[in-house]
Formats: C-alpha cells, structure tokens, sequence
C-alpha cells in the first residue's frame, strides 16, 4: 500500500513527502479510507502506531476541497479534535500544521493553564481546525468565545485516558454543542467496558479497526522474567543495572509511590533516576522527560499512564518492577521497547505475589515468558504469596485496597480518578477532578 492509493489531495502527499514517509502504518491504511468517506470510526491504537496521522491527514483531505457551498465571512470551526493533556493536544496540532503546510487551513491549539484573551483573539480570527482539551474549550463556550455550530467532524484522541481522568461528563458537555449531524472519530488504546458504552451513545455505525499489536508478536522484544523476592527487588534492580551498563531505562511501577521511593533508592546507590507520575508539575515531568532523551538521566521511573501519551520509544530496555495488574497494560509498556528495527529487552522483576498477573499476561500474550534466576538473588521459598496492595513499593508507605484495572475496574463515582491512574497534576500539585482539572 502507497500513500498514493489512498486518495489523498496532492498537497497533503507533498506534505507526507516533506516528512520522509514511504508507506502508510497500518492503522493509517484502514483508517483513512474510512475518514474519507466519511464514516464514523472506533480505532484501537496506541502511541506509536502512526494514529494521528490516521485522522489528520483525511481530515485535512476533507478540508483541502475548499469551504462548504455558501460558506461567507470568517471560517467557522469544522473539526474539533479532543484531548486528555496539553502535551498532546500541543503534538497533534503540531501534527496538523505538518501535513497541512501545503494547504490554506488555520488550526489552533487551546489548552488550560494560560491566558484566555490570546485565545479569544485567535478564534475571532477564524479557524478550521481546533485542538482543544475539555475543560478549557468548556470555560469558552460558557463565555460564548467559541462557535461549535458548525463542526463537521469530532476526533476523541486517546478516549481512554480522557476516561481515566474524569473528563466524561465535560466530553457530553460539549457533545451537546455540536451538531447532531457530524462524523465521530474515537481513538483508544484499550476497549474496555467504559470506552464501549462511550462509543455506542457517540457512534453512528461506526467501522472498527485496530492496529495490529506488534508487541503481542513482536521478535525484536525478547521478555524475561527474573523470579526475586519481594523486599530485595530495589538490590537486583541496581544491580542489573549497574552490571549490564544499562543506559536508558524506563522502569514501569504500580502506584506513584512505589515510583518515587524507586528513583530516590536508585539515586542513592549512584543511578542518574527520576519518576514522573500524575503528582508531580507538568515542569518537572517535561524536565524528566528531556533530561532522558538526552542521556543526562540514566533511568526514568514512570507509572503506567504517566507513561502513556508521551513520546518516547524506541527504547532499549524497559523494566516492569512491578507488573501491572491489567495485562493489557504489560503490551503497552513493552512496546515501548524493540520498535523500528531496533531490538529491545522487557524484563520483570517478578515476586510470588505476582504468579497470577503473569500468568494471566502470558494468556494474553499466547506465549510463556522465560523465567530466570540472578545469581545471589534466589527466591526463599518459605516466603508465601501476600494480596497486591496499591502501596508504596517495599510495603513502606500507608497501604490501599487495590483500584480495578481499567478494563475491569467498577465505576468510579463521579467518574474522578482513582489511585495510580490520575493524570498528570495542575502545576501546584492538585490532581485531576471534576473542577480541578486541566484547564
Ligand atoms: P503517533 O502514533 O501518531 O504518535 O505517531 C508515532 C510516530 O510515527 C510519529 O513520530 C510520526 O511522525 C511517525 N509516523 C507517522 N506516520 C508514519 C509513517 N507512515 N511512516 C513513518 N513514520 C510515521
């Protein structure tokens, strides 16, 4: 398949040029033909997969054909795309100028945490394409600076995650000020209960696609698991690093906690370690994230959806110190090993408390992952199985009941966040609620 075969206007296949692309991913193969004509679409795809481009460049292609007949005066929004964070709102319209630099199409971004007024200027000024997270698209519409009365078509990106951090009822919010008549694009990286009741009331006969999960199949990741005890994790983790020479590490734990205790053991014994999670400002968590791109920091400590969204893989080893209690999420956190030809290496750490969560991601995966033993670090069978508690790592810390995972996890009430899978913090620490939220 060749972009050319898609349908695409001449200026976006420019564009798609000017970046390097030869071949369409394949979420961007089954995506865009269904844009183009103009179906609804629930796409399951997760960072990494090329999804952006799946429904920037067809919609741009919808766009390129000009102004609707009869459409005078200052343009009027026609695609609203949603997002859970800031960062990706900034990296999709970013997107959107990319493969829109050939065509006389105005995007904007608008996120909370910064001035109204340049955002009110910029949409008097006209704009096709708004990139917008809920809540602050929300504090507009009160104040009546934003006309949605004509949009054509609505992209939830990452609705998963929007889910996760409370923002249902701003989603239906805005819903009720579109037109009824629209296209719906809704892109998750899971498919759980929640995002399926959200797409059964928001899609009209939708196509569904999926991007093939790479990492359930993928070579270039060999997995290994180091069976070890519980309270000697931190000793083997240091180890491991210090004797391999592992230089970009991304270790994945449960709970903020754990996240923060974990950098602060691995800075002591000597190991250039951050942790990024949902209570930490959005300054430190860019900081963390730049300083290890750069190969300043050696070992970045994320939680699962910390991780998630942002970019960075491609990575040679990523490290489960604690697996994650969804097994979906343990294919989200391996792929950001071994892409792009380049192999990779998931390890995990694996104590007696976690036998099920193993057994039922090697269920997930269709294959058994290789079980290892460090030397000096051979479990003491006498130690028996303990219940998983969201608690911080090395059972220091106040315990909590375990949340549900997200697929599985009951409802929360009011839709609020609950334990590791809030989202990113407001600068000032407060976490994302219903009336604290991003905007
Ligand atoms: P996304 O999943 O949208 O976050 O995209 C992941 C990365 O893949 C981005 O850095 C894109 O620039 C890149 N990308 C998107 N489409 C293609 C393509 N067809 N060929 C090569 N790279 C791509």
């Amino acid at each position: 398949m060749k972009f050319t075969e898609l349908g695409l206007a001449p200026e976006i296949l420019r564009a798609i040029a000017d970046q390097g692309y030869e071949t369409p991913t394949p979420i961007q193969a089954q995506a865009i033909p269904i844009v183009i004509a103009g179906r609804d679409l629930m796409a399951c795809a997760q960072t990494g997969t090329g999804k952006t481009a799946g429904f920037t460049l067809p919609l741009l292609n919808r766009l390129a054909a000009g102004r609707p007949a009869g459409a005078t005066g200052p343009r009027k929004i026609r695609v609203l795309i949603l997002t859970p964070t800031r960062e990706l709102a900034a990296q999709v319209e970013e997107s959107v100028r990319t493969y829109g630099a050939h065509l006389p199409v105005k995007s904007m971004v608008m996120f909370g945490g910064v001035g109204m007024n340049p955002q009110i200027s910029a949409l008097r000024h006209g704009i096709d394409i708004l990139v917008a997270t809920p809540g602050r698209l929300l504090d507009h519409a009160q104040q009546r600076n934003v006309d949605l009365s004509a949009v054509e078509v609505l992209v939830l990106d990452e609705a998963d995650r929007m889910l996760d951090m409370g923002f249902i009822h701003d989603i239906k919010r805005v819903i009720t000020l579109l037109p009824k008549k629209r296209q719906n694009l809704l892109f998750s990286a899971t498919f759980s209960e929640e995002i399926k009741a959200l797409a059964t009331g928001l899609l009209n006969q939708p196509e569904y696609v999926e991007a093939a999960r790479k990492n359930v199949t993928a070579e270039l990741v060999r997995q290994k698991v180091y069976k070890v005890d519980r309270e000697r994790k931190r000793d083997l983790l240091v180890d491991l690093i210090r004797d391999n020479n592992w230089y970009q590490v991304l270790v994945f734990t449960r709970t903020k906690w754990g996240a923060n205790g974990l950098a602060d053991k691995l800075l002591k014994a000597g190991i250039e370690a951050d942790a990024i999670h949902g209570n930490k400002s959005q300054n430190a968590r860019t900081r963390a994230l730049a300083n290890f791109k750069s190969g300043k920091l050696h070992v970045l400590v994320a939680t699962d959806i910390a991780a998630r969204g942002i970019d960075i893989d491609e990575l040679p080893y990523v490290v489960n110190y604690e697996l994650p209690n969804v097994a979906e999420d343990y294919v989200h956190r391996i792929g950001r090993t071994g892409r792009a030809g380049s192999e990779g290496e998931a390890i995990s750490l694996v104590c007696v408390d976690e036998r099920k969560l193993l057994h039922d991601i090697e269920r997930l995966i269709k294959r058994q992952i290789e079980e290892t033993i460090y030397p000096g670090y051979e479990p003491d069978p006498s130690i028996r199985a303990e219940p998983i508690l969201m608690r911080s790592s090395a059972g220091r810390g106040g315990a909590r009941p375990q949340g549900g995972g997200r697929s599985g996890g009951a409802p929360r009430p009011g839709g609020a966040p609950s334990g590791n899978r809030s989202g990113p913090a407001k600068p000032g620490g407060a976490s994302h609620r219903s009336g604290s939220r991003n905007r």
